[in-house]
């Protein structure tokens, strides 16, 4: 369905903001109850389908309201499973994002911006700049989408059970989408996931930790990625604002909020830049008087075109985890999936734009292909 400048994208609507929106027409906040399972369970996109609402309703709701849905503009899968998404958000932008099917659960990597504006040095998403912030419906129609072209299917019926903020952009600098979409996440008409569940990646906006903390304490990933403000001013700029003696004591403030596990240390592993023993002696005296309810997850890092910084060894990242833990912190070393699609967030986008270039000029020989690859 086309939106018109008028009319409200329900799709988009927080079940707050939802319930105040049928108040405002006058009519009954269970509504709202009604058109979130329409919408968010049932994933109907037609007014006339919401049966169990008054023709009249239906009538209205077509006049004022719409649901309006992002689409996949190409997939491909990887030879583990995991499959990664270009989402078309319209206006010729796009977004990533990630299906990572384990065992028991599957685990959504969501994007909150079209690009970054902090130019984090590791990352391909902050080299390609910033260029707008998604709307709330962008953010949770990716897990709407998701839910519908998904096939495997959970004991609980539903595809996804984990969701992570961990595709493009800082959800925290986009923090009114991404509260609501995570609202609607969260919400049992809408997705019914816990907090534990919704995880949102941060690479450190302190008084938006503390604002996550007093309204919406779920998950929360710190992108940490060195230990010492000197190394990390260089990596994560945004460090030159937060200092790690500010952003670990909001963690700490957030840590008082959720139960046990419920934030976790992002560590990339670069060669030669941040994964020697001393960095992890630093890590231990940085992290270590928290003792066991920390979490570190060291993640190899994904080498882009145009990055002079390779992935640390094997070797090398678990003789790093090993220190840590042989000082009580609990640290994972991350497998990397999907390596085969080009797994680290920004890349796939870009490649997407080569690709449409090389589509226009195969499509102009009436050579192309079509869109859908299928790798391993
Ligand atoms: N902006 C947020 C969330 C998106 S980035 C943040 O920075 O946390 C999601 C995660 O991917 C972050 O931990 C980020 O540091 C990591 N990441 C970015 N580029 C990477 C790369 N090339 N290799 C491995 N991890 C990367
Ligand atoms: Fe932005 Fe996160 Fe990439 Fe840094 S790591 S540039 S904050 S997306």
């Amino acid at each position: 369905m086309q939106a018109t400048d008028e009319r409200v994208n329900l799709l988009g609507l927080s079940p707050a903001r939802l319930r105040a929106w049928f108040a405002e027409m006058g009519e009954k906040p269970f509504r709202a109850s009604q058109v979130l399972k329409w919408v968010h369970q049932r994933r109907v996109e037609d007014f006339d389908a919401m049966t169990d609402l008054a023709k009249s309703l239906r009538e209205k709701l077509k006049q004022v309201a719409c649901i309006e849905t992002p689409e996949v503009l190409l997939e491909q899968v990887s030879s583990d499973g995991t499959r990664k998404f270009i989402v078309d958000i319209g206006g010729g932008n796009s977004v990533e994002m990630v299906y990572i099917p384990e065992d028991d659960r599957a685990t959504l990597c969501i994007s909150s911006q079209v690009g970054c504006s902090l130019t984090c040095t590791f990352c391909s998403t902050g080299r390609q700049g910033f260029n707008r912030n998604l709307s709330t419906a962008e953010i949770v129609g990716q897990l709407w989408l998701a839910e519908k072209r998904i096939e495997r299917r959970l004991p609980t019926g539903k595809a996804i059970s984990n969701v992570v903020f961990m595709g493009m952009g800082e959800p925290l600098l986009n923090e009114r989408a991404v509260v609501d979409a995570a609202e609607l996440m969260l919400d049992d008409h809408a997705y019914g996931l816990s907090k534990r569940r919704v995880t949102i990646s941060t690479s450190g906006i302190v008084p938006a930790i503390d604002r996550l903390a007093e309204h919406l304490p779920i998950s929360l990933a710190i992108s940490l990625h060195a230990p010492n403000d000197a190394l990390r001013d260089e990596l994560v700029p945004i460090n030159q604002k937060y200092p790690l003696d500010v952003l670990m004591a909001a963690c700490d403030r957030y840590a008082k909020v959720v139960p046990h596990g419920a934030i976790v240390y992002e560590y990339v592993m670069i060669d030669g830049v941040n994964d020697t023993p001393e960095h992890a002696d630093e890590m231990i005296a940085l992290l270590g008087p928290r003792g066991d309810e920390v979490k570190v997850n060291l993640i190899p890092f994904n080498p882009f075109e145009g990055s002079d910084y390779r992935r640390s060894s094997r070797n090398r990242i678990m003789r790093f985890a090993t220190r840590l833990r042989d000082a009580g912190i609990n640290t994972v070393p991350r497998k990397t999936r999907g390596d085969d699609i080009d797994a680290a967030c920004g890349q796939l986008v870009g490649k997407v734009a080569d690709r449409s270039r090389r589509q226009d000029r195969l499509a102009q020989m009436g050579l192309d292909r079509g869109v859908v690859e299928v790798t391993g």
